[in-house]
């Protein structure tokens, strides 16, 4: 059972993200390689970004991308979600940002995933008020001491970058900007194949094809998530069917171009 903010190595790998080579490249080099080779840097004394922004619409595998670093580096990952850390601590966020980020320290290499960071950095004045300018205060400030946070890298993810207090988005800070885009049709083939992964697919289904359908137009990688989960419980309904009516000849023990069909009918 993970409880949130709880720190631990995720599960999710890099084949289980479906396109996004940019981010995973830009991650590869600026975290993955930084805590798998960390005397290199020192000796080139390499002072670079550790503050990340993934930012784009909901859905599109910005938390997804950020346990599969973690995963590939063999780091720690706390998750935490801004509105959560806004109301569970009222009266004491300012402890709640450094406690979270002395955890982090102690269970470096560590990643920590800041969701819904723009709750947190709401431009002053708007919404929020007092707590969101306290913990924006000392995050601001957690954040800007890079040398004491060896191995400790933060990435914060929002649909709506656009409200975010410019001193946040400075370098040094969440510096680096990466957009996270809706997958195009080609991306799309991708994801479903990544969901795929460890699935019994018929090898006559053409995912790439699927992906480009018309059907699947400006879905996300949390539709074509929804639409896997459609197509296997088709699939697994058949087989249970089957199996308890001992039809003769039941059908075969696999997902089907038939079962996507049916599940893009109900979508
Ligand atoms: P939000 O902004 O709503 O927090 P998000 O961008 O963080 O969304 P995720 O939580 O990473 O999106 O994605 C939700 C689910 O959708 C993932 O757990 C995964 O099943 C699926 N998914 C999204 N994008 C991808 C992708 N690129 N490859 C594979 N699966 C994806």
């Amino acid at each position: 059972l993970k409880r949130e903010g709880f720190s631990s190595i995720p599960n999710e790998r890099w084949e289980d993200v479906g396109g996004l080579d940019f981010i995973r490249e830009s991650f590869y080099r600026d975290i993955v390689t930084r805590i798998k080779y960390p005397e290199v840097y020192e000796k080139f004394g390499a002072d670079m970004e550790v503050g990340f922004l993934l930012y784009g619409p909901p859905g599109c595998g910005k938390t997804l991308i950020a346990k599969a670093v973690a995963n590939e580096a063999g780091a720690n990952f706390i998750h935490i979600k801004g509105p959560e850390l806004l109301k569970k601590y009222v009266g004491e966020s300012e402890l709640a940002v450094r406690t979270l980020f002395s955890r982090a320290r102690t269970c470096s290499p560590c990643i920590l995933f800041f969701d819904e960071v723009d709750s947190l950095t709401t431009k002053h004045g708007e919404e929020g008020g007092w707590v969101v300018e306290r913990v924006l205060k000392q995050l601001l400030i957690e954040l800007s001491g890079a040398e004491q946070r060896q191995g400790v890298f933060v990435i914060g993810a929002t649909n709506r970058p656009e409200v975010m207090d410019d001193a946040v988005l400075r370098p040094g800070r969440f510096g680096k900007h990466l957009y996270v885009p809706l997958p195009s049709p080609y991306e799309r083939g991708l994801i479903l194949k990544a969901l795929a992964r460890n699935k019994p697919v018929d090898p006559s289904v053409d995912l790439s094809a699927i992906g480009r359908m018309e059907a699947c137009e400006n879905l996300s990688g949390a539709d074509l998530a929804a639409l896997m989960n459609e197509v296997v419980t088709t699939a697994a309904l058949e087989e249970i069917t089957a199996s308890t009516e001992s039809t003769p000849n039941a059908t075969s023990h696999t997902i089907r171009a038939a079962h996507f069909e049916l599940a893009l009918d109900k979508i």
